[in-house]
């Protein structure tokens, strides 16, 4: 590992007088659970499609046709628990280093391990809800009524489709998103971790921070305007800021 970058980057936390983390799916690949992008990642098993908002919209009988595998995977995913990676920036907000996590993860993971202040910018697995009267269901029922061929499932209230409540490709993202922007707007160094900044609108947020820092296993295009890149693994990685952060408190 690099040391020189590594203190660094504690030095840039401890320095900061706001920090927010911003976390993608190659924080939770040390959790089990695969990322987009990398070989074996989810791509790589679905079609991508799949996970479009229009198809679910426009033809949601052939999306929930063909959606059982994804939806199981899903399910699957509910059941992971968090990494030390996780646990470390739970700490770190115990303690005061970080203000907040942004996530594009749908996993949950982040308040399992603990954080408070948590922005599930693309939505979470725990629920599903009717697209007609909006009302709220749990993940598992949507996943149980597609499996007894309930296609598309119904609402039990409206008779509506009922639809996994994360953001797919062409859907809004909600309202927490609003705040996500104005805290990076207000923080003096965003710390990103496991992301490969592919993924819209979620990648203008470096452009809003002042300063921003990457640790990920591989480069990005984002590369070139961070104050520091470390390319190493999550858990790795802030196992070794996290250690030097205290170095440099005490
Ligand atoms: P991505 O797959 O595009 O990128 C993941 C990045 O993490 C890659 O650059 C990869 O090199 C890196 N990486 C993989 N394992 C790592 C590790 N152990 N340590 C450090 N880096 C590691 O994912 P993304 O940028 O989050 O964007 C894709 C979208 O995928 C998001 O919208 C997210 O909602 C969704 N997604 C979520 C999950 C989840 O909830 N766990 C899983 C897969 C995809």
């Amino acid at each position: 590992m690099d040391r020189e970058k590594v203190l660094k980057i504690a030095e840039a936390i401890v320095n900061s007088k706001k920090t927010i983390v911003l976390t993608g799916a190659g924080i939770s690949t040390e959790s089990g659970i695969p990322d987009f992008r990398s070989p074996g990642g989810i791509w790589t098993r679905f079609d991508p499609a799949l996970m479009d908002a229009d198809i679910l919209h426009q033809n949601p009988s052939y999306f929930y046709s063909k959606a059982l595998p994804m939806l199981e995977f899903f399910k699957d995913i509910n059941n992971a628990r968090p990494s030390p990676a996780h646990l470390i920036l739970a700490d770190m907000e115990r303690e005061g280093l970080i203000s907040s996590v942004i996530t594009q993860n749908i996993d949950s993971l982040h308040t399992k391990a603990g954080s408070k202040k948590v922005y599930e910018v693309h939505g979470n697995l725990k629920e599903a809800h009717c697209m007609s009267c909006g009302k709220k269901t749990d993940f598992n029922c949507l996943v149980e009524k597609v499996k007894a061929g309930n296609i598309p499932p119904e609402c039990d209230s409206c008779g509506g489709i009922l639809r996994p409540s994360v953001i797919l490709f062409g859907d809004r993202l909600p309202e927490c998103f609003a705040s996500a922007v104005e805290e990076v707007k207000s923080c003096e160094l965003l710390f990103i971790i496991g992301s490969s900044l592919e993924v819209a609108p979620v990648n203008s947020l470096p452009y809003l921070a002042r300063s921003y820092i990457i640790l990920n296993r591989a480069r990005t295009s984002y590369d070139k305007g961070a104050y520091v890149v470390l390319n190493e693994k999550a858990g790795d990685g802030l196992k070794e800021i996290y250690s030097e952060v205290k170095n440099v408190v005490n």
